[in-house]
């Protein structure tokens, strides 16, 4: 009686999903809250992975009745999620990040050199660091060399700003690289001091090239960079990240790494557009593995808000005249993207200003006429003009934005765009209306790599601290499951990863992790930030575990 019980359960369970083409499973999790983010609110009790994919999702007895032979796991009524996807990041320029210089926060130009002064500069070479942001400081100008020449008169030191969109450098640097006698880069600024020497301070094209200057990192730096970013994305509950912006060489290292084993998160790379990337990709039609996705090509078409480097259609409200930068001629722009097309690959382009994202929309309209299934992006599209918004329906363009851009650039933002523009920046619900989706990344290292920063500036719009009360035009805050759907089904479908990742639905792969609280249903979205990520599997694969009675 309790086998026939046990069969009928089990055809019971052929009629629920159709999952019943294998019979065998591994692992299957049981006593769990599972939200699955299939776009459709589907929940489940139990799930059945075999071979680091997903073959059932159900109901606790019926999946314990299908799968009796596999190992089963208590979760103790812990909410799963499908692993947390970054839809816009830096994987390889964060992980070379993480033996540098923290200067994120710093709360004057004082405490930066305080922190210099402490800091034991790992080697004899370039001394790095990163994340200063003069917008945080009470006298808001941009620094220079002065004070770092006479800490470090022989050792050559550059500082990024938050958004890379510019560095300070010392002399020793700056003469290292000849960035000492260079006049005037395209796309780019070197500050000057009143007797006309370099002040250190070098913007957009012209950190950029002080930046390309300076030796590469070692193969066996990368790679052990790597390896302590994926720990730090596992810990973070990511188990995929689009990676803006890397060179074929880089790309090619990453699936070496994932086929040694030595990697395992999930990589969509998005390529540089130079002519040998270009060559490289074009030859392999790009690359599709297990964890890695190349098919993509990433542009600039201008530079940031802090930087005053975005470009906009009318001058900033805070320096009467200047529109920003365009890094881009739009003829070459045009016929780069045709290239993209005609290979079926995808075009995502940084476009910060107005201006910037009309140039971008329109080039993709001219090539893309129409509704497509190429999913190219626009990166950022923070400011823009009411009459271009359509063109991203129309085009079927995703924008892809960064919460804690919103609420890091709140304070300032304001005073840059002024009050009308101001309302049409960080419109994520109008941006949202477009395809219905919008994927949300953090552009980690310029933001914090965590995902719960992300949902709560997206939920709150507001700081950690609760800033502004009201919070920052709270008409364009998401709820709190577009903010995870942003983070998962619909940071893959702009990933093109949608098939294998996103969310927990059978088929896909095992990408999940197990919260202490289910996101969705705090009463208080600031309580976000004491969710802890109890484990991180990838590919049914335990790789990030806290100390709870939940190991297996
Ligand atoms: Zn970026």
């Amino acid at each position: 009686m309790k086998q026939h019980l046990a069969l009928f359960a089990v055809a019971l369970a052929c009629m629920a999903w159709s999952a019943c083409q294998t019979s065998e499973a591994d692992q299957v999790l049981r006593n769990a809250h599972i939200v699955c983010l299939d776009g459709a609110g589907t929940e489940a009790q139990a799930m059945a992975v075999h071979d680091g994919r997903i073959v059932a999702l159900g109901k606790e007895h019926e999946i314990l009745n299908a799968y009796r032979g596999a190992k089963v796991m208590d979760m103790a009524g812990a909410t799963i999620y499908p692993g947390l996807i970054d839809a816009h990041s830096h994987l390889l320029g964060y992980a070379l990040t993480l033996d540098r210089l923290n200067l994120v926060g710093t709360a004057s130009w004082e405490e930066v050199m305080e922190r210099l002064a402490q800091w034991q500069a790992p080697g004899e070479g370039w001394v790095r660091g990163r994340g200063w942001d003069q917008n945080d400081w009470a006298i808001s100008e941009f620094p220079t060399r002065r004070d770092l020449d006479a800490l470090f008169p022989s050792r050559p030191v550059v500082l990024q700003r938050i958004d890379g969109h510019a560095v300070l450098a010392n002399e020793r640097a700056l003469r290292e690289t000849g960035m000492w006698e260079v006049e005037q880069v395209p796309g780019g600024e070197v500050l000057r001091l009143p007797d006309g020497s370099p002040s250190g301070v070098l913007v957009d094209g012209a950190a950029d090239s002080l930046l390309s200057r300076i030796p590469e990192p070692s193969v066996q730096e990368k790679v052990s960079a790597l390896k302590l970013a994926e720990q730090k994305m596992l810990e973070a509950g990511l188990t995929t990240v689009t990676d803006a912006g890397l060179e074929w060489g880089d790309i090619l290292l990453m699936d070496s790494l994932h086929r040694s084993g030595d990697l395992h998160v999930r990589v969509m790379a998005m390529a540089n557009p130079t002519p040998d990337n270009f060559d490289a990709m074009v030859a392999r039609g790009g690359m599709r593995t297990d964890r890695l996705v190349a098919e993509s090509f990433k542009f600039y078409m201008d530079g940031s808000l802090g930087s005053r480097g975005a470009a906009l259609l009318a001058p900033y409200d805070d320096r009467p005249g200047h529109r920003g930068l365009l890094l881009q001629n739009v003829e070459a722009y045009k016929a780069q993207l045709r290239v993209v097309h005609e290979n079926g690959f995808q075009a995502a382009t940084h476009a910060i200003g107005d201006s910037a994202a009309r140039l971008v929309l329109g080039a993709y309209a001219e090539i893309l006429q129409g509704p497509n299934d190429f999913r190219w992006r626009v990166e950022h599209a923070q400011v823009l003009h009411p009459m271009d918004r359509p063109l991203f329906g129309q085009n079927s363009v995703i924008p892809s934005v960064q919460p804690t851009h919103a609420t890091s650039d709140m304070y300032w933002a304001g005073e840059r765009l002024g009050r009308g523009r101001i309302r049409r920046a960080y419109a994520y619900v109008d941006l949202m209306a477009e395809l219905g989706m919008l994927p949300l990344g953090t552009d980690f290292p310029v933001e914090d790599i965590d995902p719960r920063k992300t949902f709560l500036a997206a939920v709150a719009r507001q700081d950690a601290m609760r800033y502004p009360p009201e919070g920052f035009h709270m008409d364009q805050a998401l709820t709190p499951r577009q903010a995870m759907l942003g983070m998962t089904l619909w940071a893959a479908i702009a990933s093109r990863m949608d098939k294998e990742v996103g969310s927990l639905e059978v088929g896909k792969q095992a990408d999940f992790v197990v919260m202490d609280r289910d996101w969705l249903k705090l009463e208080d979205p600031h309580e976000v930030l004491e969710a802890e990520v109890l484990q991180t599997f990838v590919a049914g694969e335990l790789l990030h575990s806290t100390k709870t009675p939940l190991l297996p």
